[in-house]
């Protein structure tokens, strides 16, 4: 019965980014200029708008430079792969934030296949999924390792516990559920054609919620004293943001809880400027 919130964590990750630039800033292989993001966006979303707007914030906050490149929502298939390329091999880019899901027009895999995973900061290429599974580095999508972060920095521990995952995507529910087995979780991994989500949800001492559907897990899902942590970002009935979590019900029997907005939604853009600066260090070997 307690709010976990995501701003201390934040907080605490972007301590630690500017302590690492200043380091690097200080070294003799520093290249004389600052990490710098590319935002490569199709079209004029509203949910793209205003995550991007959030990491434009903390990329100046820290010091670290951004460029944005919108490109107008009927733009050719071939156009956009000339442009991604141009962007990708610019070698003052150190890493790009690419808005998915791409307009039906636009090949995906055509443009993943055209992005470098030493840039593909968000864990979109083949090649960073195969080292999330294989636990060998890489760049996990940014969501999936802030429900990490969220967990480690607020020291809720994961060895031996019972974890349900709600929901299956490469963005969130898969690559979530590998870095808890990789901390010794027990996790169940459910989707739309799980039965008896409620009784799987009530034995999970953490449930993660990434559904994507309006205040979807109410009280009667969760067992007295879990900890819930709600990846949702939805819009409910009366046009306010709202989780997959019905926070009030819920808020009665769990004993921490991620809010909406203010929970998981804060750390993202925070673990998206700690792995622009690994990109940059690692490129100029500092
Ligand atoms: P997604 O690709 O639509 O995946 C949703 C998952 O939920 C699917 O695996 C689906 O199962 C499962 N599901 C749907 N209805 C279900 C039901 N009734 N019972 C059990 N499982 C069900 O969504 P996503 O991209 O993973 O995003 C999930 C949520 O996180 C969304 O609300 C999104 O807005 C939010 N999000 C938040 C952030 C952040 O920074 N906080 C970032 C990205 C996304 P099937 O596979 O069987 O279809």
């Amino acid at each position: 019965m307690a709010e976990l919130l995501g701003g201390p964590v934040a907080q605490k990750i972007c301590e630690k980014i500017t302590d690492s630039l200043e380091a690097a800033k200080k070294s003799d292989k520093y290249p004389g200029r600052l990490p710098k993001l590319a935002i490569v966006r199709i079209g004029k979303r509203d949910d793209d708008l205003a995550y991007e707007r959030g990491a434009v914030k903390r990329i100046e906050k820290l010091g670290m430079n951004f460029e944005i490149f919108e490109f107008d929502g009927n733009i050719t298939n071939e156009e956009f792969q000339k442009e991604f390329i141009k962007i990708n091999n610019d070698n003052n880019i150190d890493g790009i934030l690419l808005f998915m899901p791409l307009p039906e027009n636009i090949n995906t895999r055509e443009t993943i296949s055209n992005f470098s995973p030493e840039k593909d900061l968000d864990g979109l290429t083949l090649t960073n999924m195969a080292c999330l599974y294989a636990g060998t580095g890489g760049y996990a999508p940014c969501t999936a390792e802030a429900v990490i972060k969220l967990l480690e920095y607020s020291d809720i521990e994961t060895d031996g516990k019972n974890v349900t995952v709600i929901g299956r995507s490469n963005v969130i529910g898969k690559p979530v559920s590998m870095m808890l087995i990789d901390k010794n979780a027990t996790v169940t991994i459910c989707h739309s054609h799980t039965r008896n989500l409620k009784d799987i949800c009530k034995r999970a001492d953490i449930v993660i919620a990434a559904v994507g559907k309006a205040k979807m897990i109410d009280g009667s899902y969760i067992g007295d004293g879990s900890v819930v942590i709600d990846v949702g970002v939805n819009v409910d009935e009366n046009g306010e943001l709202c989780g997959d979590v019905d926070y009030g019900s819920v808020f009665e029997k769990a004993k921490l809880i991620t809010p909406v907005p203010r929970g998981v939604g804060s750390i993202t853009t925070s673990v998206l400027s700690e792995h622009l600066l690994r990109s940059f260090i690692k490129k100029f070997d500092i």
